[in-house]
């Protein structure tokens, strides 16, 4: 039995390079044997990649409805009406309208995904709302933080995509954007539950979050002076 001297990867008698990091194997007591029983087969195929977006599209449209499908037929075929199996369905479908989209666009691919998943996500919302005893949430609490999700996910996929930024200057917006949207969340809760906002566990997140973002700022910043001084004296 020999190793890699490189790697340390148990090596075969047919082996005459390391599979793991190519290192050549040298062992004056087992030398190379190219006729030695195989760890794996010598040939490769290549796996061309199939760009086959409609064939895709099909495949995530029949894995998305046959659970819902099932779930509905089962449902209905135990207690003569469908009842939970309502809520799987409406999720596979939402699901189905985030899975779909990336694969089937091709043109502003991130933005037209996202605008679709919002109307989904809210239509499914309010036909969650439609079949659950609890009504008048869908309106007043699951609407509006679906549209602030969204509209603040599009302001960071526009940001990242046509406003030069550094990573850590994106990251502080990512975090600083995040940090606002906790807040307009518990705005938005505190309304729905009794009218009267006051902010409490959202300034909890809201400030580390905002303290982080600060102190990569100050990082970009320091790094930027260096850039400079090392542009302008050769360091
Ligand atoms: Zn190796």
């Amino acid at each position: 039995m020999s190793y890699c001297v490189n790697c340390g990867v148990e090596l075969r008698e047919s082996e005459s390079h390391c599979p793991l990091c190519d290192t050549k194997v040298v062992n004056p007591r087992k030398p190379y044997n190219e006729n030695a029983e195989r760890a794996y087969p010598r040939r490769y195929d290549i796996v061309l990649p199939a760009e086959n977006r409609m064939m895709t599209a099909l495949l995530a449209t029949i894995l998305s409805f046959l659970p819902a499908l099932t779930c509905v037929i089962v449902d209905y075929v135990i207690s003569e009406k469908a009842t939970w199996s309502l809520y799987v369905a409406i999720a596979m479908g939402v699901l189905w309208s985030f899975v779909l989209p990336p694969i089937v666009v091709r043109k502003h691919r991130d933005v037209i995904s996202l605008l679709i998943g919002t109307i989904s996500l809210s239509l499914g919302l309010w036909l969650i709302e439609k079949i659950v005893p609890v009504k008048g949430w869908f309106m007043s609490l699951a609407l509006p933080i679906v549209i602030c999700a969204s509209f603040f996910i599009l302001i960071i996929i526009l940001a990242a995509k046509y406003v030069v930024f550094g990573v850590l200057k994106m990251m502080a917006f990512f975090f600083s954007f995040t940090a606002l949207m906790v807040v307009v969340i518990e705005i938005v809760t505190d309304m729905y539950m009794d009218d009267n906002v006051q902010l409490q566990w959202s300034l909890i997140v809201f400030v580390p979050l905002v303290l982080v973002s600060l102190v990569m700022l100050v990082v970009e910043r320091k790094k930027r002076v260096k850039d400079e001084m090392r542009k302008k004296f050769h360091i």
